[in-house]
């Protein structure tokens, strides 16, 4: 390792190349003539042979290696000049020939040749620059591949990469759309922030702490966005999918660099990044065509995008988790080797995935995480909306995942229970309900029988909002802006729309039956294995553990990420889940339904608005409230959406709070938000003149 001011040279040298070359990339990519184009690719070949004939010398540090290095740069620098030769007289004889100089676009060789040289430059200087100042990363002297990821996983690299990409992204500001730029920007930042860069802890911390914020940053602008433009460019489009699945991949990465110090697939994920990065800058055009690709018409897409962000968090969450608390997730998730018959590593391995997903996803780490990114998202819903009652109903969600999802099983239940096995592995603390042996669980059974009567009550009280629309975790996932948007798949999806409704169909009652019947039986065998009576495990797991973890924990998160394909809520609309399942019979004998003040505006409205925002997809509401001003449905989770999108402010929630006032002779409590007056769709005659008068009327509808 060389001294401190001779490091200082080094990086200044850096500096200077890396600003060099994002000032060749933006003359790249502005290029419009063959001598423009290669006069581009004529100086960046000198780079690299300037850089090339330095690694000569570096490589064989003596008299030798100085003659080789002088020989390698002259012999490229000679070359290079034929390129420059040659798009001279390109230029020249188009010129004779009367062709305009100017083209139209760069063409893909050209591309090729740029990003191919920008590239072979990076890692000839972070090799190069390593081996100066004895810096080369992890991995470096064995083989190619170790010399590879030595390079790349080296600050040399990867500093000077992230600086030149976020130097080229603000010199072609004015040439790129505002949100590509800003993605670039956030890419760029994240590339700065990568943990491997330096060998000391500090930075390791500071790295993986700013990197995850600064990609929740992105992925909650990215969700964002594509909230409020349904429609992108092809380009855009195309290129969100592609840096999700190489975030996915480098995060991935990152996850087995910090568990067992192997860097390769993050190595190669830079390489990745970069190339799409340059690919993007490179071709902007694409990006300033006109959107045409409505995205909630394209569940695949859609759904590439979700994965891509799940699986981005999933090793974003086992990162944090390995950072933060290694025991308590080495407690959590305990890899099988995979070894001996094939039969052993394919048990292994399903083991081994499952939980880890399992872990991961009920560590506090990823539940914290996915809170600040799907909360924000809620946290924008809320703000555009307008009922009272909605608002409150966003603010308890938000307080009830802070406190519930990340508070009381992780810090709380620490305190607590000091050194008990982790409380996703005993389900009974949980609101999940299961009811569990293990031996922390038997002493509070009483707990579980309180959050039963709690939870049913609730229900019968105030209906399945008290659980699936305020108190589950689900309701932060679902009621964000855009997983809200994403309930235009209810109706096009090709099982979604299966579905749709009320009805209780067999394909629901076999699943919900299946999610009881599977609760049930894992609880008796769990109870049979305490016991001593069966001894059973599944997966090397007590039964209702692994039936928690696979309800909550793999599959809920499994059908969230299939949501384009499934809709909104589908662990409500499938019916899968074995609380909403308890919930939704405490709602069927509770007071909780849905009212209108008047049938006859129903029976007049051509929106039917309500049905459209619904995102369990009740499309046959309308059809209630026309014949009996009133819908009551089992599978209604009570978000209100659909109370905020009646255009005529017609339709309340009603609960016990309702009935009491009713009961008491007092008026009821009115809040109306939408007041538009209803235009008569044919004359009005008889008691639609009233309704319409009603309908206009400020005031409250009658029979309210
Ligand atoms: S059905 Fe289950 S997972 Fe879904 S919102 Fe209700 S309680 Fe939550
Ligand atoms: S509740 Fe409102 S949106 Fe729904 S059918 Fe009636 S008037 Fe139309």
């Amino acid at each position: 390792m060389i001294g401190g001011s001779a490091l200082l040279v080094l990086a200044l040298l850096a500096a200077g190349m890396a600003a060099s070359t994002a000032g060749l990339i933006k003359w790249a990519a502005t290029a419009r003539t063959t001598l423009r184009a290669g006069t581009v690719v004529f100086l960046l070949l000198m780079m690299v042979a300037m850089i090339g004939g330095a690694l000569v010398y570096f490589l064989r540090p003596s008299a030798g290696g100085l003659v080789g290095g002088f020989w390698f740069a002259s012999a490229l620098m000679s070359v290079s000049v034929v390129v420059i030769f040659y798009a001279f007289l390109v230029e020249v004889r188009s010129q004779e020939e009367g062709r305009p100089a100017v083209q139209r676009g760069p063409r893909a060789g050209y591309l090729a040749a740029v990003l191919g040289l920008v590239l072979l430059n990076e890692v000839l200087m972070g090799w190069t620059f390593g081996l100066a100042a004895g810096t080369l990363g992890p991995g470096a002297a064995d083989g190619a591949l170790g010399l590879f990821q030595g390079i790349v996983a080296s600050p040399w690299f990867l500093f000077t990469m992230g600086g030149e990409m976020l130097l080229t992204t603000y010199l072609l500001r004015d040439a790129l759309p505002g949100p590509v730029a800003i993605v670039l920007a956030a890419q760029s930042a994240i590339m700065l922030l990568s943990p491997p860069a330096l060998l000391s802890g500090a930075w390791r911390a500071f790295a993986i702490y700013a990197g995850s914020a600064a990609m929740i940053g992105l992925f909650v602008y990215l969700m964002e966005f594509i909230y409020r433009h349904r429609q992108l460019t092809a380009a855009f489009a195309r290129y969100l999918v592609r840096l999700l699945a190489v975030y996915g991949a480098m995060m991935l990465g990152l996850y087995l660099w910090l568990a067992d110090g192997n860097v390769l697939l993050f190595a190669v994920a830079v390489v990745a990044e970069m190339v799409l990065f340059f690919d993007t800058v490179l071709r902007s055009e694409p990006y300033r065509e006109p959107p045409r690709v409505v995205w909630q018409l394209r569940p695949n897409w859609a759904f590439a995008l979700l994965a891509g962000v799940f699986v981005a968090e999933v090793f974003m969450g086992a990162l944090l988790d390995l950072q933060i608390a290694p025991a308590a997730f080495a407690g959590a998730f305990r890899p099988l080797p995979l070894a001996g018959p094939l039969g052993t590593v394919a048990y292994d391995a399903v083991y081994n995935g499952f939980w880890f997903l399992a872990a991961t996803t009920a560590s506090t780490w990823f539940l914290a995480m996915m809170g600040v990114e799907m909360g924000t998202l809620v946290y924008f819903k809320f703000r555009e909306s307008r009922e009272l009652e909605t608002r409150i109903r966003l603010v308890l969600v938000m307080g009830m995942y802070g406190g519930f999802a990340v508070f009381f099983p992780s810090a709380y239940y620490a305190a607590v229970f000091p050194g008990a096995p982790s409380g996703a592995a005993v389900p009974l603390l949980g609101w999940s309900m299961g009811i569990g042996t293990e031996a922390l669980g038997l002493g509070v059974l009483g707990v579980v029988a309180l959050t039963y009567v709690i939870a049913g009550a609730a229900s019968a009280l105030f209906g399945r909002r008290a659980i699936c629309g305020t108190f589950c975790t689900a309701a932060l996932m679902y009621q964000g802006t855009t997983l809200d948007a994403m309930k235009s798949f209810n109706r096009s999806a090709r099982v979604g729309h299966k579905y749709l409704g009320s009805r209780l169909s067999t394909a629901y009652s076999v699943t919900t039956g299946a999610a009881v019947g599977g609760l049930l039986l894992a609880t008796t065998a769990s109870v049979l294995d305490t016991a001593g009576i069966w001894h059973v495990h599944v997966l090397g797991a007590d039964p209702t553990v692994f039936f928690y973890a696979l309800s909550f924990s793999v599959l809920w998160y499994v059908t969230f990420v299939a949501t384009p394909y499934l809709g909104t809520y589908n662990c409500v609309t499938l019916g899968y889940c074995y609380t909403g399942a308890i919930a939704q019979a405490f709602q069927k004998i509770g007071f909780y339904k849905l009212k209108v003040d008047s049938p006859e505006v129903c029976r007049r409205c051509t929106t039917l608005d309500c049905a459209k925002a619904c995102p369990i997809g009740l499309v046959d509401m309308p059809g209630h409230f026309r014949t009996k001003g009133e819908f009551r449905s089992s599978k209604c989770c009570g978000v209100g959406d659909c109370v905020g999108a009646c255009p005529y402010g017609n339709l309340y929630v009603y609960d016990v709070r309702h009935w009491l006032r009713e009961r008491l002779g007092r008026p009821p409590r009115v809040e109306r938000v939408h007041r538009l007056p209803m235009v008569p769709a044919r004359p009005a005659a008889g008691p639609s003149a009233a309704v319409a008068s009603a309908a206009s009327a400020n005031g409250p509808m009658p029979g309210r």
